[in-house]
C-alpha cells in the first residue's frame, strides 16, 4: 500500500484513489519564459517518478500538466523581442519538452495551455462572484480571502485582522507568506501596451493562480487525487487555488497535496534571481550525461533538500556507467540451462525491498539501495557461475521492473547481428593475408569476448554461437 506525504493534513497517509484502480495528477508546469534549470527539473521528475511509481502499483494514470504561458515577465521578454506572446513561449515550451524528454520523462496525458482556457477562468471567477467571493476594484477582480473560512488550510498561514479592502490587495502574483496573506487578483485589468482579452470581466488578462483552478478541474473535474508543485507553491499559489475551487464548487478540490523540496546551492535554493543555476543544456555542454542528471535529481527522497555540486553530478555519472555495464554483461552471459533458487529468491526480495521503500511515502534514497544491492549480489553469482538461463531471465525482469520506475539503466547494447560478425569475420581474413597478425587477433578475442567460436574448415572459417 503506497503511502505518501499530504501537506493538507500535515500526514502520511494511504493512498485512496477516487475511483479504484485510477489515479488522477496535477503537476504545475514551468513558465515559460526562459530555459528551465535543474532545480525546476528536480520537481518535474519527481512528478515523473511519482506517475511510474503509481503505474508499477497498477493504477491508469492520468497526469496533466499545464504551461503558464502568460505572466509579467513573459510579456515584459515578449515585447523586448519583437514577438508575440504566442510566439514567444512556443520557443520555450519546446525547449522544456525537449529538456525533459531528454532527462527520461514519460509524457504527460494532458497538456494545457494557459492561454487556451481564458473562457474556463473566466467562467470560475463568474461563480466566485456569485457566491459573494469577489470584489472589483480599478477593472481588476479580486477574491476576498475573509469570505472563505478554509483559507491558509493547505500553508497553516495565519492572517490576522479584517484583511479587506484596496490598501490590502496585491496585484502581482508572487508574495512571500511573511508578507502575511492577502486579497488576491483572479483577473488583472488591461495595461495599455500588454495583451488583453475581452471577456465579461472586462478586457484584462487572468491572474496566475486561477490559471491552474481552471485546467485541474477541467481535465480532471472538480475533485480529483493529487496536486503536485514545488514546496514554494504551497503559499500563496496552491493556498488560493484551494479558495479559489472550493470557493466556486462547494467540494472538496484535491485529496493528497504533495510538494517536492528544494535543489539547492551552498545553502540556497537554485533559481534564477540567484544566478546559481545550470540549466540541462549547460550541464550537457560539460560533458555530463541526462541519465546521470536524472539519477541525481532523482536519488534523494523528495520531502528532503538535496544539496547540488558538480561532484556529486560526477558521483551520479560513474554509478550509472556501473549501472549499465552490469545490465550488459548479464545480458550477453551465457548461462547453463536451469535455475538455481536462490537467485530467484535473491530477485524476488530485491524487488519487494523497493516497493516497501517507495511504498514508504517514495523512499528514493533506499530504493535505489535496493537496486545497488541487487547489482552487487547479481555480480557475484555470474562472477561464480550460478546464473542459470531461467535465472538469467528473471533477473532482467527484475532490472526492467527497477528501471520502469527510475528509469536509469539505459539500453543494453544489442547483441550483433549475423551479418555484423560475418563482416568482422571477412575482415579478420584481409588482415591474416596481409599479415596483420595484430588485427587478425584483435578480432579473434574480440569474437571471443561476445562468445563466438571460429573453427577453420575446409570450405573456410566458419563461426558459431557459443
Ligand atoms: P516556474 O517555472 O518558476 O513556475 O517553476 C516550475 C517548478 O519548479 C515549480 O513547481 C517550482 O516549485 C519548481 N522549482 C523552482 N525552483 C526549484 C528548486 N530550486 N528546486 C526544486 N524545484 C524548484
Ligand atoms: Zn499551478
Amino acid at each position: 500500500m503506497l503511502k505518501i506525504y499530504n501537506t493538507l493534513s500535515n500526514q502520511i497517509e494511504e493512498f485512496k484513489p477516487l475511483e479504484p484502480n485510477k489515479a488522477g495528477m496535477y503537476v504545475c508546469g514551468p513558465t515559460v519564459h526562459d530555459f528551465a534549470h535543474i532545480g525546476n527539473f528536480r520537481t518535474f521528475l519527481f512528478a515523473d517518478l511519482l506517475r511510474r511509481y503509481l503505474k508499477f502499483k497498477g493504477y491508469a494514470v492520468h497526469h496533466v500538466m499545464n504551461i503558464t504561458d502568460v505572466d509579467d515577465k513573459i510579456i515584459r521578454k515578449s515585447v523586448e523581442r519583437g514577438k508575440s506572446l504566442r510566439d514567444y513561449t512556443t520557443i520555450y515550451t519546446d525547449y522544456f519538452f525537449e529538456d525533459l524528454y531528454a532527462l527520461g520523462a514519460e509524457a504527460p496525458e494532458e497538456i494545457l495551455r494557459a492561454t487556451d482556457h481564458i473562457p474556463e477562468m473566466v467562467g470560475i471567477v463568474k461563480r466566485l462572484e456569485a457566491n459573494g467571493h469577489t470584489y472589483e476594484s480599478e477593472g481588476s477582480t479580486y477574491f476576498r480571502i475573509n469570505t472563505f473560512d478554509g483559507y491558509g488550510k493547505l500553508s497553516k498561514v495565519k492572517f490576522e485582522g479584517n484583511v479587506v479592502g484596496a490598501s490590502e490587495r496585491v496585484d502581482s502574483d508572487e508574495y512571500e507568506a511573511k508578507e502575511n496573506a492577502r486579497d488576491f487578483v483572479l483577473w488583472k485589468a488591461a495595461k495599455p501596451g500588454e495583451p488583453f482579452w475581452e471577456t465579461e470581466l472586462g478586457k484584462g488578462r487572468p491572474g496566475w493562480h486561477i490559471e491552474c483552478s481552471a485546467m485541474s478541474m477541467k481535465a480532471l473535474g472538480e475533485t480529483f487525487d493529487i496536486h503536485v508543485g514545488g514546496v514554494d507553491l504551497v503559499f500563496p499559489h496552491h493556498e488560493n487555488e484551494i479558495a479559489q475551487s472550493e470557493g466556486a464548487t462547494g467540494k472538496p478540490f484535491v485529496k493528497y497535496w504533495v510538494h517536492a523540496e528544494f535543489l539547492m546551492v551552498e545553502g540556497q535554493k537554485m533559481s534564477k534571481s540567484l544566478g546559481n543555476y545550470y540549466t540541462y543544456r549547460d550541464l550537457v555542454e560539460k560533458g555530463y550525461s541526462a541519465r546521470a542528471i536524472r539519477y541525481l535529481l532523482l536519488s534523494a527522497p523528495h520531502h528532503k533538500q538535496l544539496n547540488f555540486t558538480l561532484e556529486g553530478l560526477r558521483g551520479a555519472e560513474s554509478t550509472v556507467a556501473r549501472l549499465n555495464d552490469f545490465k550488459q554483461r548479464l545480458t550477453e552471459v551465457q548461462p547453463e540451462e536451469g535455475s538455481t533458487p536462490a537467485i530467484a529468491r535473491m530477485a524476488e526480495l530485491s524487488l519487494k525491498r523497493f516497493e516497501d521503500a517507495m511504498d514508504d511515502d517514495l523512499n528514493a534514497a533506499e530504493a535505489l539501495a535496493a537496486v545497488h544491492d541487487f547489482a552487487r549480489e547479481t555480480n557475484s553469482s555470474m562472477a561464480s557461475g550460478a546464473i542459470k538461463s531461467e535465472d538469467k531471465a528473471a533477473l532482467l525482469a527484475t532490472i526492467d521492473r527497477f528501471d520502469s520506475v527510475f528509469n536509469i539503466f539505459g539500453e543494453a547494447k544489442k547483441e550483433m547481428l549475423d551479418s555484423e560478425i560475418q563482416a568482422l569475420i571477412d575482415e579478420r581474413q584481409a588482415a591474416r593475408k596481409v599479415k596483420n597478425f595484430a588485427r587478425s587477433d584483435e578480432i579473434r578475442d574480440q569474437l571471443t569476448g561476445m562468445g563466438i567460436i571460429l573453427e577453420d574448415t575446409k570450405d573456410g572459417m566458419r563461426w558459431r554461437r557459443k
